[in-house]
């Protein structure tokens, strides 16, 4: 018999409803006497069922749920619901196993794939996992095993090094999980070539999130740009955007990131393509700078460019930090906008959980009104479709952008 967790009176709706956290403040007693990380049945106060979940009394979300059926959370259930993530990644999972192609794309997006604390990543033959929370933590051998199972990798790797840990009373771990150990150098595809560091890079080893993003630059340049044209990859950290624009030939890219690696790394996946400095006016730079500093030094040289992205690393951690962010975003907009060539298009974005894609959109709009500038949405930029969001679990949405028509 699993222990019961159960809850304040008045205080079960958002449970009922499918949110998946269960803050401490919502609960009135537990009975029985469970183990941190142990699965939990949660029930409100006249003993009705309401949802069961794994346990944790040092984190603030005291409960992520992982059912609100009345089904034990066995291994057969970690299986289905891994097989269920895994299955609705079909076309891309289809396009890996048939070709054997390098592609690179989430497996399980935690919380929005009803596996709260758990991100798992696919790098060519590789898988990438990320426990977040205890309750993910105490079960990872087995959804390691179930993974192979399922996927058959060639190793899965792991990358538990994120500070939300801490706040689960958890610390990094980082290593080897199950099977081989990933090559230091991954090469992946997407409309160009990228080697993708799982064991140091960022989050898993690249930011997939702006798989889709980079795609939707590449058609676009395709359909709209016609002759050479000049592209400012902002916070480029590997390349992403700026490779990918090298793939449509007549390009000079500029990327811009404050870190030394990344962008060492960047140039190493310049190898992997077809590219050449100055054959077919394609031309790069790799700029180690602060892009606040580079902006403000790019519009004082007058520099046009006919593509800027705008990529930053997330400004607001929290609710109180979003007016300083508000102001940073606006600042890094407001220069963008002065460096684009009229007709050229900005393609901009905030990956802060706390700032909405309406109030994005007021600063990028603040930002155009400083500017004399006139923009239209062509785009409202989000993750790919194998980081979907679960509608019952808004937190979720924490990258937006937009593509914008400047004149
Ligand atoms: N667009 C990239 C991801 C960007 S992540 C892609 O598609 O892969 C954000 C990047 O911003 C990181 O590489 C980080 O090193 C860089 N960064 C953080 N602060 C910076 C600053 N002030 N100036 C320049 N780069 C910065």
């Amino acid at each position: 018999m699993s222990a019961k967790i159960i809850i304040k009176k008045g205080r079960e709706k958002p449970i009922i409803q499918q949110h998946p956290w269960i803050f401490s403040g919502a609960i009135e007693k537990i009975e029985g006497s469970p183990t941190p990380g142990d699965i939990v049945t949660v029930v409100a106060q006249n003993g009705r069922f309401l949802a069961r979940g794994y346990w944790n009394p040092k984190s603030q979300i005291q409960v992520r749920i992982l059912t609100w059926q009345d089904e034990p959370v066995d291994e057969d259930w970690w299986r289905r619901t891994l097989a269920r993530a895994i299955a609705g990644r079909a076309p891309l999972n289809i396009v890996a196993d048939r070709y054997s192609a390098s592609v690179a794309y989430r497996l399980v997006n935690a919380e929005s794939d009803y596996l709260p604390g758990l991100v798992v990543d696919r790098y060519q033959d590789w898988l990438v996992l990320q426990s977040l929370t205890l309750g993910v933590e105490v079960h990872k051998e087995m959804i390691g095993n179930i993974l192979a199972e399922l996927v058959k990798p060639a190793g899965i790797y792991e990358r538990s090094d994120v500070d939300v840990r801490g706040k689960e009373g958890l610390r990094a771990v980082t290593g080897s999980l199950w099977g081989e150990v990933p090559l230091p150098l991954i090469p992946i595809d997407e409309a160009v070539r990228f080697y993708v560091d799982v064991q140091h890079g960022h989050k898993t080893g690249f930011y997939l999130d702006q798989r889709i993003n980079r795609q939707i630059m590449f058609d676009l340049l395709t359909s709209e740009i016609s002759g050479h044209c000049r592209v400012l990859n902002l916070f480029s950290y590997t390349g992403g955007f700026g490779l990918t624009a090298l793939g449509f030939g007549d390009v000079h890219a500029v990327n811009v990131d404050s870190s030394l690696e990344a962008l060492e790394l960047a140039e190493k996946s310049i190898s992997l393509n077809p590219f050449r400095q100055g054959h077919c006016n394609e031309t790069w730079e790799f700029i180690q700078a602060d892009a606040f500093d580079y902006l403000h030094d790019a519009v004082e040289r007058g520099e046009q460019f006919d593509v800027v992205v705008c990529d930053p690393p997330k400004f607001a951690h929290n609710k109180q930090q979003v007016e300083r962010a508000a102001r940073g975003y606006k600042d890094l907009n407001l220069n963008a906008f002065k460096l684009i060539r009229p007709g050229g298009f900005l393609m901009t974005f905030s990956c802060s959980g706390a700032i909405s894609a309406d109030l994005f959109q007021k600063i990028v709009f603040g930002a155009l009104a400083d500017s004399g500038r006139q923009a239209q949405i062509i785009r409202q930029l989000g993750p790919g479709e194998d980081h979907p969001v679960a509608l019952t679990f808004p937190e979720g949405a924490y990258l937006k952008g937009l593509l914008l028509r400047v004149y």
